[in-house]
């Protein structure tokens, strides 16, 4: 079974198409500038097929950017698959289903015009989810699509989690609840982790770290999320890339009032220009700081700092919250990559049994056991693969 992953933005599409069953990729790729002078890429992985690297490629819109995305996989000469027969099904990439999606599912109108009532919870990301969906649906009568939520996973949080302290009506009448993002990456490695660990999910108390340029952590117990540091919105959490993360309200009044702002740019800083960014004045990427930072630029290493602080408070928080932890998983660029992060992040953690291997947490981007042999929390890293995760779920549906 070969399943097509699309993750579409308003000006971009990333596709994939996997086998969910072996996990074999058989092709990736990128559209973007759709709408501007259309960039069109295609990496095909079966041997003797090549790659497509071109740029001024007519993408008016995400329909001709599909178009070509499923011209180049049916290609003679470098596609992967015969005939769009083997495309099995569509798994979408859907970032915000509310509180009406707590798992994947198939889509049909019904679905649809759900998706459509989230649109206010994600203004700049469910949009463009729903025109990936309908240039699809018009390119592929007959293939089942499924939408997978990045909220989803998130959903079986109990109220205290997912409550803010506000007056209770802007949850019942608005909506205004944290949600959580990166489900399919939660989910995905907390799975996985199960899997390295030999022990059934539903008996394990786990910390997801995903750190990358937008970071997130969540406590997940028995296999269920419980708690998660992104929020109603993914500006949430520890600092980010170009996020501030959590901060005081208080803050926003104060400076919108002292320079004349207004919410608009307010928000704009708080999302584009804060995070590590914001704090060393040097980048928002995470290995220009480290070697900022080594070249003596202090305020490059308090971000680094900062960040870092910041993910191990959440690991004290959610070992509180589930009343223990049996293993933290490091996943996504940061958390895959960075083998200084993860030991600044774990160590002064002994006194709740996390004891780092140094020589085995000297890897990137494999999956492996981090911690020393008696350490009687686990630490893990585990690559994540949302695409694998959303055809997988996307199978499961189908089949
Ligand atoms: P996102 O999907 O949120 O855009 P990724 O998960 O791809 O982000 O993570 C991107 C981040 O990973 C980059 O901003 C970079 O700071 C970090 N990163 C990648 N490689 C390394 C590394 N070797 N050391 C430290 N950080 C790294």
């Amino acid at each position: 079974m070969n399943v097509l992953v699309i993750n579409a933005g308003s000006s971009s599409l990333k596709y994939q198409l996997l086998n969910p069953e072996t996990g074999d990729l058989l092709a990736k790729g990128l559209c973007e500038r759709i709408g501007i002078d259309g960039k069109f890429t295609y990496k095909p992985q079966l041997p003797g097929k090549e790659k497509i690297d071109a740029a001024d490629v007519a993408m008016p819109t995400h329909s001709e950017a599909i178009a070509a995305v499923l011209n180049a996989l049916v290609d003679g000469k470098n596609g992967v698959v015969a005939s769009m027969k083997e495309i099995d099904a569509v798994g979408h990439r859907v970032v915000h289903g509310g509180e009406k999606f707590a798992r994947s599912v198939v889509i049909n109108d019904e679905v649809m015009a759900a998706i459509e009532e989230c649109n206010p919870l994600a203004p700049l990301h469910n949009p463009a989810n729903i025109i990936g969906i309908k240039a699809c649906q018009a390119l592929m009568p007959g293939v089942p699509m499924v939408a997978v939520f990045d909220t989803a996973f998130h959903q079986t949080m109990p109220p205290v989690a997912y409550t803010y302290a506000l007056p209770y009506e802007y949850y019942e009448k608005d909506a205004v609840r944290r949600y959580g993002f990166h489900g399919t990456s939660h989910k995905y490695v907390a799975q996985r982790a199960a899997d390295m660990l030999g022990k059934p999910i539903e008996s394990l108390k786990l910390i997801s770290c995903h750190l990358g340029n937008g970071s997130s952590i969540t406590a997940v117990d028995g296999g269920k999320s419980v708690d998660t540091s992104m929020g109603f919105t993914p500006l949430a959490g520890v600092p980010m890339g170009t996020r501030s993360g959590d901060l005081d309200a208080g803050i926003l009044e104060y400076l919108m009032n002292k320079y004349g702002m207004d919410i608009k740019e307010m928000l704009n800083i708080l999302n584009k220009k804060s995070g590590v960014q914001g704090v060393s004045g040097v980048s928002s990427d995470f290995r220009d700081l480290s070697n900022a930072a080594a070249e003596g630029n202090t305020r490059a290493g308090l971000a680094v700092d900062l960040f870092n602080y910041g993910v191990k408070k959440y690991i004290g928080a959610y070992a509180a919250a589930m009343g223990g932890v049996d293993a933290i998983i490091f996943t996504a660029g940061v958390g895959e990559n960075s083998a200084d992060q993860r030991m600044a992040i774990a160590s002064g953690l002994e006194f709740m049994g996390v004891k780092m291997d140094e020589d085995a947490n000297k890897v990137r981007g494999e999956e492996r056991v981090i911690s020393a042999a008696d350490s009687k929390v686990k630490v893990l890293l585990i690559p994540t693969n949302e695409e694998l995760m959303i055809a997988m779920d996307t199978a499961a549906l189908v089949k």
